[in-house]
């Protein structure tokens, strides 16, 4: 209730309660302690508020502060106020970051993380070179950002830009995608950062994916290079999700677990789930009668190098509310039910778990992907190719659980190597091989079969009822298939943006007056679309930081309207399943991380 009051949203007696917190139900054992637990306690603690003066402040922007000269914030579209002062979390984030060496900042969205984030290597104690690393959805926007904060502020050297001034550092700019890609495998030891900043870090959360692995390899092998972290949603299912982010940024003064297995016990008495374990010696971290996961939260923010956030960015309701866009026809109901017993509607028996939750969402929008055969091969051929791709891929991901090296860290790196080390007469060059048990047989046969993915149309209920929505009001249709949202765009007459650069730069473009519909994938973060107030959500995702991301597109500082509202189509129970479990991840995410999550300002 508190949240909803600090958003001025008054519940209306009509309105569902919210759920109650669930009796927890204990199947581990309590948390111990441990040498880690006894070093996080011992930690001090400071109050950010008291931390710097006004005085510290004024120096920092007089420090940094461009000399004053001619701007174009009033003429942009649309216009915006010009960027004179740092606000108060920027401030603070900057100061902390060139104090510590370092800094782990979980900051919400609409608090300002761009500036931030340029602003800190002319702050950081002798950089030279840094790397910024933000998601490819926000590089169309990236140069109108850098040019309208680099009208007030002295940014550094832009790599690559038009303008070099000697003695300022230099910063590179690179999208996560970009770390993924096969020529980034050395792609940091190239750059060789003393200082790496991340926007958005929640995108190396998984330390098992080819990016975190060649972002940990540098800091393995340059242990000096200085962190900076940043992301209104480090931890969306879990502390695993950053507590390596927060030991690169901050050494043995992180206010999470070093050792790898005592982040796992943490994770068992703070993590949501099922299975939980009582907080145990973690107890010490609360205060009497808090909950752990708030007395965990209140330990980490008032570790030095941690600049956190807790109010919301904007003062105006979210209104969120259910949508049914019924009947389900009765068909759809009976496909959804035998995908659940593992079977596809065209008669296919799924492998695992994921492929049929899966098809049951497909279908819950209306239609179920397989794949098929234009060529038309022999079904043998298609068992045998299936059965060595699966064997291929099963070494592949054994191979990249063990330690990453160079020119072997991806999926497509390994085939490489795999192929050098088949090559006849043998490949003689200074890059690595990788003797694969399964390749020659895969080699041998994985053109052979050429399957397309085809989406096969059972119902277009939802596409009519999402197309009148969009026709009947403006606002954003938020989709996770691309095919879907091509079906609604058309039945409605309005534009579908999808993946890819210019469908990015289009939909910044977008003026309010007209519906779109947009890809959750692709646009539902970082983006400012705060000329729209009002969204169907078609496919509800099942991650809370996904909603968080979504949610904080429309409900941001600039909106102009009294409020935002939010429809989220809960026809089955797929659908409702996953709103579910996102509600729950929101206040994981609450507790833990103290941002408000815009998901559990339902009034
Ligand atoms: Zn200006």
């Amino acid at each position: 209730m508190r949240l909803l009051e600090r958003l001025g949203v008054t519940p209306t007696p009509s309105s569902p309660p919210p759920p109650e917190e669930r009796a927890p139900v204990y199947g581990r054992s309590p948390v111990g302690y441990s040498a880690d637990l006894g070093r996080i306690l011992a930690l001090p603690r400071r109050n950010l508020a008291t931390a710097y003066t006004a005085a510290d402040v004024e120096a920092l922007e007089a420090q940094l502060r461009a000399p004053p000269g001619p701007c174009s914030c009033a003429s942009m579209s649309p216009p915006r106020p010009c960027p004179t002062q740092l606000r108060r979390v920027q401030a603070q984030a900057l100061l902390e970051a060139s104090r510590v060496g370092g800094l782990l900042a979980p900051i919400g969205t609409g608090h300002g993380k761009e500036l931030t984030t340029f602003l800190t290597p002319m702050v950081m104690p002798g950089c030279r070179v840094a790397v910024l690393f933000i998601p490819a959805n926000l590089l169309p926007q990236f140069k109108v950002e850098w040019s309208y904060y680099g009208a007030h502020w002295r940014l550094p050297n832009l790599a690559g830009g038009r303008w070099f001034r000697v003695g300022l550092p230099v910063l590179h700019v690179v999208s996560y995608n970009k770390l993924s890609s096969q020529e980034a495998t050395n792609l940091l030891e190239r750059i060789r950062p003393d200082l790496v900043i991340l926007n958005e870090a929640h995108n190396l959360k998984d330390p098992k994916s080819t990016r975190t692995g060649r972002f940990l390899r540098y800091f393995e092998e340059h242990p000096r290079t200085r962190l900076v972290a940043l992301s209104g949603t480090f931890a969306s299912k879990s502390i695993k999700d950053y507590a390596h982010l927060s030991r690169l940024a901050l050494g043995e003064g992180s206010p999470l677990p070093l050792a790898h297995h005592v982040v796992e016990e943490w994770g068992t008495a703070l993590d949501p789930g099922k299975v939980v374990a009582p907080p145990g010696a973690l107890e010490q971290l609360c205060e009497p009668n808090e909950h752990v996961r708030e007395g965990f939260q209140r330990r980490r923010n008032s570790t030095c190098g941690v600049v956190a956030t807790e109010e919301s960015a904007l003062d105006k309701p979210l209104i969120i509310r259910p949508r049914y866009p019924g009947p389900v026809p009765a068909q759809l109901l009976a496909f959804i039910e035998l995908a659940h017993a593992g079977e596809r509607p065209d008669g296919e028996q799924f492998q695992e778990q994921l492929q049929s939750v899966a098809c049951a969402r497909q279908l819950s929008a209306g239609f179920f992907h397989r794949w098929r055969y234009p060529r038309g091969e022999p079904p043998e051929l298609i068992e045998k190719w299936f059965a060595r791709r699966k064997a291929w891929n099963k070494e592949v991901w054994e191979e990249l659980k063990g330690e990453r090296r160079e020119h072997l860290d991806s999926p497509g790196l390994l085939t490489k190597a795999a192929i050098r080390a088949h090559l006849t007469p043998p490949y003689e060059g200074d890059k690595p091989v990788w003797h694969a048990r399964t390749w020659a047989e895969w080699a041998e046969i994985h053109a052979a079969v050429q399957p397309e993915p085809q989406a096969v149309w059972v119902s277009d209920f939802l596409v009519k009822n999402a197309a009148e929505w969009a026709r009947s009001q403006v606002g954003i249709v938020w989709v996770e298939y691309p095919e879907l949202g091509g079906r609604i765009a058309k039945a409605a007459g309005v534009p579908f943006y999808g993946g890819g650069k210019a469908a990015s730069e289009a939909i910044l473009r977008e003026t309010g007056m007209r519906s779109v519909v947009a890809s959750i994938k692709a646009h539902a973060t970082g983006k400012n679309l705060q000329q729209f107030c009002r969204n169907l959500v078609v496919t509800p995702p099942s991650d809370g930081a996904t909603w968080e991301q979504l949610l904080a597109r429309t409900h941001r500082p600039g909106q102009q309207a009294p409020y935002v509202e939010v429809e989220v189509c809960l026809h089955t129970q797929d659908f409702a399943d996953a709103f579910d479990t996102a509600f729950e991840r929101a206040r994981f995410i609450q507790q833990t991380d103290g941002q408000a999550q815009k998901l559990l300002l339902r009034p």
